[in-house]
């Protein structure tokens, strides 16, 4: 069951919500209206404190962890931690749902279909560069192949329920695949002013291989000597949020072992959610000695991308762009992270770029990993609204921080909105630092 369900190493005593971090809730409710979920449910089980409350009640033994509903309410949380950011007694909200996530994996029974299925995806596909460029080159015949757009024309996924909807949150298959570029180092654009390391992603290196290119070629342009650290590997995030803390401490043990191998002044990541979780191994490998103070360095050195180039100050010398952008937070940024001002002071860095602020842009757009495909109905409520809002600000391109965000969004002005432009900040960046070429630039290819 739980972790062992995949060949892993049982759970351990610490994935558990902790009795010291569930007493720091008062029950005040003040983060109640930061809640999505509370939001457009108006139940109290479904909100922060309604969901703390069960699992005090299951660390108090009245409430069992493999009960159907407390699974329910736990699994319809989106752990985008608003409620995090609007807490005043400094309640770790993500640690504690983590936790109780893993635990109800470890004590609820699981289906055979669902043990291989998790099993395969988890423990084999998301760890295995081969199997994720055999799904992406199969993604990649269905895409371009014209038999996508002959499906969506006839509306035939129309019959199957939710098939219309979660076939246009299908990640795109981005040719030529990124995979082969882990290994490599990349020159800075002029004199080298610092050593970076970038994280390539596992999905992204199918799905996001043009989004990694503008990184490295926005790097380069901002003096970094940028390094793909080869045996790194996924980061695990997907199985924290899962419940599968073991298999994600396996991960970050390896990825500890390829990026330790190289000297560099940051970990760069251009992904919000594999951002946070990097972050944190200190926290994941705290009970394992080996590991302990290696995955607390590794974490220090972590940064967001827009954090990094925001910390080291932006080079000159982009074009104008002549774009109307707003900006949606991404929540594993401006709630994990607390990235908020870096984003937006790069995007008014840009020429020509009118930006226009989105209300509630930290509220979360309904993506949160998997769960717009695991909770389909809650993720399109809160996807119509975020779309209702952005379109109040009249602007024509919406940016954000995270691939996973980048998928909802454009899924959001495909279904609900104008048909908006959806970019990555380093894209904003790429697109204006193009518009003025280097004369010596050695960018990676398009
Ligand atoms: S999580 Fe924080 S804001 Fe929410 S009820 Fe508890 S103490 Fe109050
Ligand atoms: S993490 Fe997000 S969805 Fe979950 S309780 Fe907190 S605010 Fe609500």
């Amino acid at each position: 069951m739980g972790d062992s369900s995949i060949g892993c190493k049982p759970a351990v005593q610490l994935d558990r919500p902790q009795q010291a971090d569930l007493d720091r809730c008062v029950h005040c409710g003040l983060c109640l209206n930061a809640c999505p979920t509370y939001r457009e449910l108006g139940v109290e089980m479904d909100s922060p404190r309604g969901r703390i409350y069960q699992m005090v009640q299951v660390a108090a033994g009245r409430l069992e962890a493999s009960d159907p509903s407390y699974h329910e309410h736990i699994d319809l949380c989106l752990a985008c931690r608003g409620c995090e950011t609007a807490c005043p007694s400094g309640v770790e909200y993500g640690k504690l749902v983590e936790a109780a996530r893993a635990q109800i994996e470890a004590s609820r029974p699981h289906s055979l279909i669902e043990r291989l299925t998790r099993s395969f995806v988890y423990g084999r596909l998301l760890v295995s560069p081969r199997l994720m460029r055999t799904a992406g080159e199969l993604a990649w015949v269905y895409q371009r192949s014209g038999l996508q757009k002959l499906l969506r024309a006839t509306r035939v996924f129309r019959l199957f329920g939710d098939l219309a909807r979660l076939e246009r949150l299908m990640p795109p298959a981005e040719k030529p695949f990124f995979f082969d570029q882990i290994g490599r180092t990349f020159a800075p654009a002029g004199e080298r002013r610092h050593r970076v390391a970038l994280v390539a992603g596992c999905l992204a290196s199918v799905s996001f291989s043009r989004l990694n290119e503008a990184t490295i070629r926005v790097l380069q342009r901002n003096g970094c000597q940028v390094s793909l650290a080869a045996g790194q590997t996924c980061c695990g995030a997907l199985h924290v949020h899962a419940g599968l803390r073991e298999l994600a401490r396996d991960l970050a043990r390896r990825n500890i072992d390829a990026f330790e191998a190289g000297d560099y002044d940051a970990v760069v990541t251009n992904a919000a959610g594999c951002g946070s979780t990097l972050k944190e191994y200190g926290e994941l490998l705290e009970g394992d000695p080996s590991y302990r103070e290696r995955a607390r360095r590794f974490s220090a050195q972590v940064r967001d991308v827009t954090e990094f180039l925001a910390s080291i100050g932006l080079s000159r010398g982009m074009g104008a762009l002549n774009i109307t952008a707003t900006y949606q937070d991404s929540c594993h940024l401006a709630h994990g992270q607390r990235v908020r001002l870096q984003p937006r002071q790069l995007l008014q860095a840009v020429p020509g770029l009118e930006f226009r602020e989105l209300p509630l842009a930290d509220l979360c757009c309904g993506s949160a990993g998997v769960y717009n495909v695991q909770h389909t109905d809650m993720s399109m409520r809160l996807l119509e609204r975020k779309m209702e809002l952005v379109a109040a600000t009249g602007a024509d391109t919406i940016v954000t921080a995270n691939p996973g965000c980048m998928l909802q969004l454009r899924a959001g002005a495909a279904l609900f909105g104008r048909h908006q432009r959806v970019l990555h900040v380093v894209e904003v960046l790429d697109e204006a630092y193009r518009r003025r070429p280097l004369p010596d630039e050695s960018a990676v290819a398009d």
